[in-house]
């Protein structure tokens, strides 16, 4: 049986950010390995963020919807930065104060 997937093109929109960049990555914001579906598409900025920021765990129990996400200091920070950003390499630490 083949899941249906939401397909996501691979160039446009970040889900987080609205920022067009030339690459988006897939995003889970279930891991499939808790039977989660929904993919949606980031550029590589916010999708090193949100693991930089938060453990998967963290992330399938309790940010597990982009509204969430957009809700987290961290993120509300983060996004108000990176819309100035054009889009460009960035690196991400991982944060000491990952949870
Ligand atoms: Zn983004
Ligand atoms: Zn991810």
């Amino acid at each position: 049986m083949r899941l249906a997937v939401p397909s996501i093109s691979k160039t446009g929109p970040c889900a987080l950010c609205g920022r067009h960049v030339a690459r988006l990555s897939r995003h889970h914001l279930v891991p499939r390995s808790e039977g989660g579906r929904e993919v949606v598409g980031l550029c590589a900025a916010c999708h090193q963020t949100l693991h930089a920021f938060f453990s998967n765990r963290t992330l399938s129990s309790e940010l597990n919807t982009l509204d969430a996400l957009r809700q987290q200091p961290e993120i509300t920070r983060y996004l108000r930065w990176v819309s100035r950003q054009p889009d460009r390499r960035i690196i991400v630490r991982a944060r000491k104060d990952r949870r």
